[in-house]
């Protein structure tokens, strides 16, 4: 057992700030005489960011744990609390908050211990780490240099030890093959385990999965299959069963996308009942498919090493540097990269060091062949199954580098999904900060700014200095992106002092905008209007902008066209590397020339009659008043149109699934919606549907309690409500929201209260924590309660105690924004109108939550709604047979202190009495 380390320590809570001295006696202090403590000499902390919001002294510094944590055991999880660092050390966990600084000590001693451990596992490379880390002022660095023995031999530096990845063949077209019934059924059976109970709703569903694998009788009329599948009947195993089969015995590659990332970790689990980790050859048969904008770029890595990151963020890049030498599949965003690792250097600096903005030299880096997205890329081409997501399976659809790696057999999990996805996906936006984007990428960084980021001419100087017309390309794009925003673009719009057509376009959007902004009390929130009467000024400040973007894109067509000429007609230098990277420039110039063509027409149609296949708008993005961007965008009305187009049409089978992919209204489930809204009717198909319901008791495990008395809008009320509630279920509550700003002002009242009641909470865009992080933090400590918004409605999958209630501020209504109205009034002529066009997505919002509180067939809580008037006709969001009670805050403050099963429940007659006779 290690020592102590003998250094003071500081904790800091919502329920007070606790000090110990190096000599071990720990006590009570004020927030004044923490910070002048921290200021005197360097102190052991945990999460120094979140510290120093409990203190209210933004400049806080000192020995962060978390760090040393990430530079000792790179690439291992911890849970970024006492608790879970105790548990990721094997310590004891403190009882109370008075016990922390002990146990900061103790872990302290612990990870020093390790350093003189042979047992190290991630010794390599920390000697030559700390090094750099103590030349630049590592905190730690000190500490550590006696511990840390300089290795006999020099070590490997991160970029000769990663492992090149290996060139390989094209993959032969898949067979046909027809995956009969019951084999499907015997091969689940497998997967599921010898003496595994035999579910009925499973093997329907696996059955009913196996038909989209089945060979395609005519061009662009691929399988669809929308399938409904309950809570807990097993759907992942269910579609992985004729999966694999099919990819075994067909050759060819299943997508599977999900919208969230814990789908995505939960499938790779799953998975490894089907496959092995590694075939005979070494490669793996399943593979996890990011953006490139997740991973570690190794040639960022590197210029942030050798000077391109100062200060703070040059400490941020070694750790990572730490992590790149252990990491799977360098995933730096819900990988194996701890997620509050980036939140302890409070700048962008994760962000900094991914391939964010395509800059990528492909075969031009020198890292090529180590590069992490490379090698996802050329596995993902190799595997039997691809797990992804919507954004990435359309965009790939869409842009895929090469035909074979595009999908064809693609399982959409988390359907519900698919239509947000494809919204986003097949929208244009013409803003200030996508413009200046595009502008780095022709002319290259402005000057001042560090790194490694380089333009065109600097990308493709070979090519350019051999082919001449090529070399005048980019030479006239450059000249001509003159054109684009530049920086301080939002100063000079403040101003009425534009610089260039787009940036006197902006302003006259920004103008237009404010003039016409009714909003009230929402301001400092982001602000729209429709395209509709504009002034004559904006109409001719497009006219001349989509002039500006045309004379930018005419030449980066001429030079795709020379690209094209240097390849078929290769010269004696292009070897096998420099082909690769003007395929990889020839493929973002596509990119690059289809986005300036997307806002070209988006210009075109200002001041002329609107497209009614299109919503036009214009807006100011803002955030606690401060602008940060403002622009054009332009969204399908109906987005499932160009995905059938893009995704569907190519596709040989696609199935779409979710617990809730059909609306339920009185009259049942709504299966004609589901099918308009999968994009099936655009190819004039219609799909095969399946259903199996959930098997969970909710009768008996869940209660749903709708609170009447607590007026909207009473933020005092509310808060008080939330605080109670959290006290009756003793934690475990999970609070969801529909504007940050009542979330936040809920926090501010009642984190301290219920912090002394030994009641932990933590808040999203409130803490300096990722989303992921507080995630694990809830699901770490039973006493611990989570608020929210959008994020948290689909994305927590905390079985258990831990979460035991979800509390809704309000019926979640749909935010009347400028889409919202154009998607309604569309909806206004179908049957049911406007109304149950809202009716649906609030439904639809309802089920999600309602979905957080029930995960495993032993779970049980509550689910309460704090509205005084909550329409019947929304009560059918609810799994069938779930009580429903129409209470007061004092009756349901009872029931949730009772807990499930311990007073009478009402059933299903009982629960619609309730509804009908309070509405
Ligand atoms: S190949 Fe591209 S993404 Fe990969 S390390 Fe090099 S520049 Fe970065």
């Amino acid at each position: 057992m290690s020592q102590p380390l003998p250094l003071p320590s500081l904790h800091a809570s919502h329920a007070g700030t606790w000090l110990r001295d190096a000599n071990g006696a720990t006590r009570g202090c004020s927030k004044g005489e923490a910070v002048m403590a921290a200021a005197d000499t360097p102190l052991l902390l945990m999460n120094a960011p979140l510290v120093a919001s409990r203190l209210g002294y933004p400049d806080l510094s000192g020995l962060d744990l978390l760090e040393l944590f990430a530079f000792i055991h790179p690439a291992k999880f911890c849970v970024p609390t006492p608790k879970g660092l105790a548990h990721a050390l094997g310590l004891e966990e403190p009882t109370d908050d008075a016990g922390v600084p002990l146990l900061l000590q103790q872990a302290a001693g612990a990870l020093v211990a390790t350093c003189e451990s042979d047992d190290w596992a991630e010794r390599e490379g920390a000697w030559s780490s700390l090094q750099s880390l103590s030349r630049l002022r590592w905190p730690w660095a000190n500490v550590l240099a006696p511990h840390v023995k300089k290795p006999e031999k020099a070590e490997k530096w991160l970029f000769t030890r990663l492992p090149e990845w290996e060139e390989t063949p094209e993959r032969p077209q898949p067979a046909q093959v027809l995956i009969e019934e019951p084999q499907i059924e015997a091969h689940l059976e497998r997967l599921t385990g010898e003496g595994a109970e035999k579910r009925e709703g499973q093997r329907l569903y696996a059955r009913g999965a196996g038909h989209v694998f089945g060979p395609r009788d005519r061009q662009k009329r691929p399988h669809v299959l929308l399938a409904q599948a309950g809570t807990g009947i097993g759907k992942t195993l269910g579609y992985l069963a004729p999966a694999s089969l099919w990819a075994a015995q067909s050759g060819g590659t299943v997508w599977v996308s999900t919208y969230t990332k814990n789908l995505q970790r939960q499938l790779r689990r799953e998975s490894a009942r089907a496959w092995p980790a590694t075939r005979p050859d070494g490669s793996p048969p399943v593979v996890v498919r990011k953006g490139r904008e997740n991973y570690l770029c190794l040639l960022n890595l590197e210029d942030a090493l050798q000077g391109g990151f100062a200060g703070r963020p040059a400490i941020l890049a070694h750790l990572v540097a730490r992590w790149a030498a252990y990491s799977q599949d360098g995933d730096m965003i819900g990988g194996d990269l701890p997620g509050w690792l980036g939140t302890l250097f409070r700048k962008r600096g994760i962000a900094a060091l991914t391939d964010q903005r395509g800059e990528c030299v492909y075969a031009g880096c020198p890292h090529y062949r180590k590069c992490f997205i490379e090698r996802s890329a050329r596995n993902a081409a190799q595997a039997d199954l691809v797990i992804a997501n919507h954004a990435l399976v359309m965009v790939n659809a869409a842009r895929g580098r090469d035909l074979a790696s595009r999908p064809t057999r693609i399982v959409f999990d988390e359907g519900h999904h698919v239509f947000d996805a494809a919204d986003s996906t097949f929208s244009a936006a013409l803003t200030g900060q996508e413009a200046i984007e595009l502008r780095r990428w022709i002319i290259g960084p402005e000057r001042n700014s560090r790194g490694r980021r380089r333009g065109l001419a600097a990308r493709l100087a070979d090519v350019a200095s051999y082919d001449e017309a090529g070399g005048d390309a980019v030479e006239a794009a450059i000249g001509a992106a003159e054109a684009l925003p530049s920086d301080g673009w939002l100063g000079r719009l403040a101003e009425a002092a534009p610089s260039g057509p787009l940036e006197e376009l902006l302003g006259q959007v920004r103008a237009v905008t404010y003039a016409r902004d009714e909003s009230g009390q929402e301001a400092g929130y982001g602000i729209e209007t429709e395209t509709s009467q504009l002034p004559g000024e904006l109409v001719e400040a497009a006219g001349t902008a989509a002039q500006a973007l045309a004379q930018i894109r005419q030449p980066l067509l001429k030079l795709a066209g020379r690209l094209e000429a240097v390849l078929e007609d290769a010269p004696d230098w292009l070897d096998g590397q420099g082909r690769a990277r003007i395929e990889g420039a020839r493929h973002s110039l596509a990119w690059r020339i289809d986005l300036i063509a997307a806002w070209e027409a988006l210009l075109s149609r200002l001041g002329g009659p609107a497209d009614p296949e299109f919503v036009d708008w214009l807006a100011v993005d803002r955030n606690d008043a401060r602008e940060f961007d403002v622009g054009l965008y332009r969204h399908w009305l109906d987005p499932m149109k160009p995905f059938a187009k893009v995704v569907l049409e190519p596709a040989h089978g696609v199935m779409l699934t979710s617990a809730t992919l059909t609306d339920r209204d009185e009259s049942g489930a709504d299966w004609e919606h589901a099918i308009a809204k999968s994009g099936t009717p655009h190819l004039d198909l219609l799909p095969k549907t399946a259903q199996a319901d959930s098997p969970f008791d909710y009768a008996g495990r869940a209660e749903v309690l709708i609170v009447t008395d607590i007026k909207r809008g009473d933020i005092p009320a509310l808060a008080g409500a939330y605080a109670r509630l959290i006290e009756a279920s003793d934690g475990g509550v999970l609070g969801l929201f529909t504007a940050i700003r009542r979330m936040r002002a809920v926090y501010g009242r009642i984190a301290d209260r219920l912090a002394r009641a030994g009641l932990p909470l933590y808040a999203q865009h409130v803490d300096p924590i990722d989303t992921g992080t507080l995630t694990d933090i809830f699901r770490d400590d039973a006493r611990a309660s989570l608020l929210g918004t959008d994020a948290l409605r689909d994305g927590v999958d905390v079985p258990g105690r831990s979460l035991r209630c979800v509390v809704m501020e309000s019926v979640p209504w749909p935010r009347p924004t400028i889409l919202h109205r154009a998607r309604r009034a569309a909806a206004a002529e179908e049957a049911g109108g406007a109304q149950r066009y809202d009716d649906r997505i609030i439904r639809a919002r309802l089920a999600q939550a309602f979905g957080r509180l029930i995960r495993s067939k032993d779970d049980a809580g509550h689910f309460v709604v704090l509205s005084p008037a909550f329409p019947s006709r929304l009560l059918s969001a609810f799994p069938e047979g779930t009580p429903v009670h129409r209470v007061t805050l004092d009756e349901a403050l009872k029931r949730v202190e009772r807990g499930i099963g311990a007073g009478e429940a009402e059933t299903g007659a009982a629960r619609e009495e309730a509804a009908d006779s309070d509405i």
